[in-house]
């Protein structure tokens, strides 16, 4: 493999969420010569959407993506209706932002007014995220903003996204049609052994001849041992993900998008000097990725 097009690079504001607020984020990616970051939405709340969209502009910054609508599952109608109102309220954010797509972490059981899985009902929690992505896509595409499932790791699909496999979301995408993709997050779909059948098959979606389903590329790495569920992801290249392969699977399926690193990493990288990080993100994207 070649090493990648650095202007592909994308932060993910995740990864230094810790230490920087979105304003800063946007200075330090300007001072890195990072073209590209994907905001999350507390942060944009925090900032001020209309000063976000301005600051993000002035700065001659894209956007690989907005962090992120979902969570659909619901133990009644009016948690549904809430969960509808808030998505499409991402949409519109991500329509004044300029994203290219809205992610999708879909949820996982419903739970109750505690936070707690109130449910042991798995395929209607699916059921349920099929039904949500259906009404928000009837909102979302003529609108004109694109909608991108992010399949998460097994270990979430209690609490997070019961949509665990790129294969689950090619076969959402099958079932609701044009103006909805996939992410493939290496952290989340390093393991599975169809990841390449999948890859090519979002990169050819029969569905929709000529569009490719595959709207988003997320880079860190996975630790052995990881030490945390959710807040221990490595930077690439100290963990197990074979990256080139990976992106090499991703090139082969026609993607030529951008590279977004996303590290939740509470005991190290949120730790440490935020401009350290971005030039760590740049200068392993360059060698390792
Ligand atoms: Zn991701």
């Amino acid at each position: 493999m070649t090493a990648p097009d650095p202007s592909l690079l994308s932060l993910n504001t995740a990864t230094v969420r810790a230490q920087w607020a979105l304003p800063e984020i946007i200075a330090g990616c300007v001072r890195h010569g990072i073209g590209r970051i994907a905001p999350w939405r507390d942060q944009v709340a925090q900032a001020g959407l209309a000063d976000t969209a301005r600051r993000i502009r002035d700065a001659g910054l894209a956007l690989s993506g907005y962090c992120r609508g979902g969570m659909f599952p619901a133990l009644d109608a009016a948690g549904l209706r809430a969960a509808r109102d808030d998505n499409r309220r991402a949409v519109d954010e991500a329509l004044t932002l300029g994203a290219p797509c809205l992610v999708l972490v879909v949820g996982g059981l419903p739970k109750d007014a505690n936070d707690r899985p109130a449910s042991k009902d798995l395929a209607g929690a699916r059921a349920m995220v099929q039904d949500g992505i259906g009404e928000l896509l009837a909102y979302a595409r003529p609108a004109g903003m694109p909608l991108a499932i992010e399949p998460l790791h097994p270990m979430y699909a209690a609490d997070r996204a019961c949509v665990n496999t790129l294969g689950q979301a090619n076969d959402l995408c099958d079932a609701l049609g044009p103006g909805l993709g996939v992410i493939v997050d290496i952290y989340h779909v390093w393991w599975d052994p169809a990841l390449q059948r999948e890859i090519a098959r979002a990169g050819r979606a029969e569905s929709a001849p000529g569009a490719s389903r595959l709207m988003g590329f997320h880079l860190c790495d996975w630790l052995v041992p990881t030490q945390d569920l959710l807040l221990d992801r490595g930077m690439m290249g100290d963990g197990v993900i074979d990256i080139p392969l990976l992106r090499s699977w991703m090139e082969d399926a026609g993607y030529r998008g951008p590279h977004e690193v996303e590290i939740f990493s509470a005991g190290n990288w949120w730790k440490r000097d935020p401009d350290e990080v971005l030039a760590t993100c740049k200068a392993r994207h360059a060698a390792v990725c």
